[in-house]
């Protein structure tokens, strides 16, 4: 490791690597520093991927691919499940990954590339001169140094603490960190090719659980329930174990983990003078759903290719940073992601019967299309009311 680079990346995560590795791939000098002794490990993670998302960042690899899902199902409140079968899903159905070695790999092609890559090293402390940000005061194996960079690039992730260090308010409100845990459930018979998502305020209160096959008749089965549903003897372990017993009384837990899931809207601001913010570290992960993998990777690569881009101007200040956040916020990805909070804040409103509604009611249709967005779009067609409650957002979504 040197002491002094273009780029310093922060995290060894999905946003990490990729931004490692397009940083590279641009001509810059790149270090990558993960505090954990092994990329990957413990995954806290359900593991879903639509395949599109994954096919923009890298070609699927059973090395890395546990199952492949053709369709999903949803169980309402009262039990009725909603069945999306893989015609009705057409190619936007996904994996479920093997983050342990998917994690891996993407750091891997990163170092491949030419990043160098410390594990078992934490950035302990910004290196701060005249406001802007300059690298990393680095820990590792009880040894501290520093490290330089023209851009700090922050992927540390939903626990990160490096954007705080620089003077940016990271708060996430408790109601709007999902306590998460889940099994990695063995011996239980489900269909190996279908997830499944069970919503309720007995299951899973603001929140939903998981079933997402990863093969030889195992699974992650997980729940995530709102922090301020969380409480003594109603705690996310406990709904989980409730459904475990029910509903998989044989199988066997060979793997469990816990972690929170921000499901906030982003930090007011991603960038500062010297210092982009990618990732959950940026609280991009999709509020309805969850899912951050590939917000993150898509978040990765932008801040990268932004960094290069001012470096190359020998601009790095907030002001031409900015590119990054404007870029993210106005794209797809970003546009979602204000559109799933407000959904989201309707739905966890809704008492069961009106989840059980709105799930018959869309079973009835004839989907073409399973995403998000076509879900959303049936829901307010078939409960016009919706529309009210939305407001202007309803309009933008039609
Ligand atoms: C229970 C659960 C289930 C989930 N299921 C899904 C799912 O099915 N699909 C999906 O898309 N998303 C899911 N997510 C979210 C997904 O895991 C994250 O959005 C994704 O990992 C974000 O990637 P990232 O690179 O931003 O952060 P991370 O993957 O968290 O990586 C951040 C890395 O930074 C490192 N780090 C932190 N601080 C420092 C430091 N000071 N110095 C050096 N390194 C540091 C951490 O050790 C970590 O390795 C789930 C999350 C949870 C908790």
């Amino acid at each position: 490791m040197k002491n002094k680079y273009d780029v310093l990346v922060i995290g060894g995560g999905p946003a990490g690597a990729i931004a490692a590795k397009t940083a590279v791939e641009k001509g810059l000098s790149v270090c990558l520093v993960e505090k954990r002794p092994a990329i990957g490990a413990p995954v806290r993670c359900a593991e879903g991927l639509g395949k599109e998302a994954l096919h923009e960042f890298i070609d699927p690899d059973p090395k890395w691919i546990s199952a492949e899902m053709t369709g999903a199902s949803i169980i309402a409140p009262d039990g009725f499940l909603m069945k999306l079968e893989s015609q009705l899903a057409g190619s936007k159905v996904g994996y479920i990954l093997d983050r342990k070695v998917f994690d891996r790999e993407l750091v891997w092609k990163a170092a491949e590339a030419g990043a160098d890559v410390a594990v078992k090293t934490r950035a302990s402390a910004p290196i701060i001169n005249n406001g802007c940000i300059q690298g990393a005061k680095i820990e590792s194996c009880g040894k501290v140094s520093k490290i330089a960079a023209d851009i700090v690039i922050a992927a540390d992730g939903v626990e990160s603490k490096f954007s705080r260090w620089c003077g940016i308010d990271t708060t996430v409100p408790v109601r709007e960190i999902m306590s998460s845990v889940q099994y990695v459930l063995a011996d239980i018979d489900i269909d190996q090719h279908s997830t499944v998502f069970y919503l309720g305020n007995e299951i899973a209160p603001e929140g939903y659980l998981w079933v997402f096959p990863k093969g030889d008749r195992t699974a992650n089965v997980g729940v995530g329930i709102s922090g301020k549903k969380s409480g003594e003897g109603h705690r996310a372990k406990d709904y989980l174990d409730r459904f475990v017993k029910k509903t998989f009384p044989h199988g066997k837990p060979i793997e469990y983990i816990a972690g929170g899931v921000s499901v906030c809207r982003p930090l007011e601001c991603t960038v500062a003078d010297g210092l982009i913010i990618a990732g959950d570290a940026a609280r991009v992960v999709d509020p309805l759903t969850g899912g951050g993998i590939y917000n993150g990777m898509y978040t990765g690569r932008l801040a990268a290719e932004v960094a290069a881009e001012c470096i190359e101007t020998g601009d790095v200040s907030r002001t031409a940073l900015m590119k990054y956040d404007k870029t993210w916020r106005t794209s797809k990805m970003g546009k979602a992601l204000v559109r799933n909070y407000h959904i989201k804040e309707y739905l966890i409103r809704q008492p069961d019967a009106k989840l059980n509604e709105i799930i018959h009611s869309v079973s009835k249709l004839n989907l073409r299309d399973f995403t998000t967005l076509s879900l959303i779009k049936e829901i307010i067609r078939v409960n016009p009311k919706l529309m009210l409650e939305l407001g202007t957002l309803a309009a933008s979504i039609r």
